[in-house]
């Protein structure tokens, strides 16, 4: 089974009755609950309010990938909840990085850039294209597949190039985006995945549901090994 924890900040659901309209038991749970229907995959979810984020040791040890959500509080996850996730993904756990938490602490860590984009929130019509048919993240998707609203996201987007660009995103107003993105750092795989905001049932969308539930199965573990040490050795075979 793959163990998965579905991580949200759970803040607009609470404040903005737009969101909760979508979303009365957060996106996390709804999450979850699709990815439930996976017979491979076991869930649970996390949220800021919690202690420690929900994000123990415990926790972060029996998960195999993380999925992160956020977009109000990035500031409030304390840095050492930041550096037991990014410990995590470089032992091997997979993230996955939903929408707006392309400004969390835990993915700008990852990237070590801005993660800065241009964004508009007029409800465009979002188009994304796949440019890696080939890719396990984009099995069972067509050419492309719509999204009647979205949040535009637009280029430049301040991220390294990745290793493996899966989504294009295009926006009504002509903007594009590189909207599913693939990572490794350490161990672990990373899945940068534009859609996802708030005000729209993006997260109810069949083909959304899909590419997260193929990112899952992507970002599996290989393998998991504790950090490597910098150790100072002596010389194995001195001559002198
Ligand atoms: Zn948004």
């Amino acid at each position: 089974m793959i163990r998965v924890t579905v991580w949200n900040e759970f803040r607009h659901e609470k404040t903005d009755e737009r969101v909760a309209a979508i979303y009365p038991d957060g996106i996390h749970k709804t999450i979850a609950a699709f990815l439930d229907t996976d017979e491979e995959i076991t869930v649970r979810t996390a949220t800021l309010d919690e202690p420690e984020c929900g994000l123990t040791q415990e926790v972060l040890d029996t998960t195999d990938v993380l999925l992160w959500w956020g977009h109000l509080a990035h500031h409030e996850v304390p840095d050492e909840i930041v550096d037991r996730v990014q410990e995590s993904v470089l032992k091997g756990m997979g993230l996955i990085v939903l929408h707006s938490a392309h400004h969390s602490k835990i993915f700008k860590r990852l990237m070590g850039t801005s993660c800065n984009l241009t964004w508009r929130e007029d409800g465009d019509m979002e188009r994304l294209w796949v440019v890696a048919p080939d890719h396990p993240i984009a099995q069972g998707i067509d050419r492309y597949f719509d999204l009647p609203h979205e949040e535009t996201y637009g280029e430049p987007f301040d991220i390294p190039e990745p290793d493996k660009l899966v989504f294009i995103g295009w926006y009504e107003g002509g903007e594009v985006l590189r909207a599913g993105c693939c990572y490794r750092r350490g161990r672990g795989k990373i899945f940068y995945f534009q859609p996802g905001h708030e005000t729209f049932p993006t997260f109810k969308a069949h083909w959304v549901q899909t590419v997260i539930t193929n990112a899952v199965h992507w970002a599996v573990p290989e393998s998991r090994i504790a950090l490597l040490e910098c150790p100072n050795v002596t010389n194995p075979e001195p001559r002198f």
